[in-house]
């Protein structure tokens, strides 16, 4: 008796018992609340809209049509992480306001991320989740002010994070005093040039497994090609996902950002009934 406790004990480190991410049992999950919709409940959460903020009447018409589908949380990047300095970098506050209109409208809670500490005031000020992108997902910086909001925090995964670096990065919020944390998959790298990432629902499902925590799919980003997020928004639902996070524009063709992994209204309706909803 006694051996067996102080292998186990010696086999975790002093800080890993503390770890808050952690669930003592399969049944113990958090559900994170933004605005009137339950994340990690019993009906899986979806989130939709464009990659970027664009104007207006692209947003307004987008959550009409996701809503209408069944999408309950409204997606839009006001401030984007681009790979090229000359790429479209996003409206910023312009799209903060346009985001914060449409949700008053539409009565959908809104999504946006938050690529600086120096922004997290005015963002956290016009929506209801914070994104921290993929880029920032080791950002300890922007993890520790997030830490100290009581804002639901959505933390995605780097493509090129373990699942523990990933859980360890949702550390930093829970132990700052914020528990909403939602976790999001988004693929990792892998080597196939046709696939922009690789949607990695073993590595979800791991992280589902180890902590208490809600985790959500995001098949755009996780293939970089809309024909394929209808089979792996499909499939993460099938492994367990507590919900989907989906880029969807009017003219995929003429979207500033991510228009090839972005489904126009009517894909997304259809894809939804095929889901069930
Ligand atoms: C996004 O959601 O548009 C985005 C930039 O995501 P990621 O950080 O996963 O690349
Ligand atoms: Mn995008």
């Amino acid at each position: 008796m006694h051996t067996a406790t102080a292998t186990a004990s010696l086999d975790k480190p002093a800080h890993t018992r503390l770890e808050l991410f952690r669930s003592s049992s399969p049944s113990e999950r958090t559900v994170v609340h933004v605005g009137p919709v339950a994340i990690g409940g019993n009906r899986p959460a979806i989130m939709a809209g464009p990659c970027s903020v664009e104007s207006y009447e692209q947003v307004f018409s987008t959550a009409e049509a996701v809503k209408a589908a069944g999408a309950t949380i409204l997606r839009g990047g006001a401030y984007k992480p681009r790979t090229s300095p000359y790429d479209f970098q996003g409206l910023g506050i312009e799209a903060l306001e346009i985001l914060s209109q449409v949700r008053g409208e539409t009565g959908m809670p809104v999504v946006s991320e938050v690529l600086s500490t120096d922004d997290i005031e005015i963002v956290a000020d016009h929506v209801d989740m914070l994104q921290v992108g993929a880029r920032n997902m080791q950002n300890f910086a922007l993890l520790k002010r997030l830490g100290q909001l009581q804002k639901p925090v959505l933390l995605k995964r780097s493509p090129a994070a373990t699942v523990k670096e990933w859980l360890l990065a949702a550390e930093y919020i829970l132990a700052g005093g914020n528990g909403h944390v939602v976790l999001c998959e988004r693929g990792i790298r892998s080597y196939d040039p046709q696939l922009r990432n690789t949607l990695d629902l073993a590595g979800m499902a791991l992280a589902r497994q180890l902590s208490h925590l809600p985790v959500i799919a995001d098949p755009s980003h996780g293939t970089g090609r809309s024909d394929l997020i209808p089979v792996m928004s499909r499939a993460a639902l099938a492994a367990g996902a507590d919900g989907l996070i989906i880029e969807v524009h009017p003219d995929p063709a003429n979207a500033m950002s991510d228009g090839m992994q972005s489904l126009d209204f009517g894909a997304f309706a259809r894809m939804m009934g095929e889901l069930g909803w």
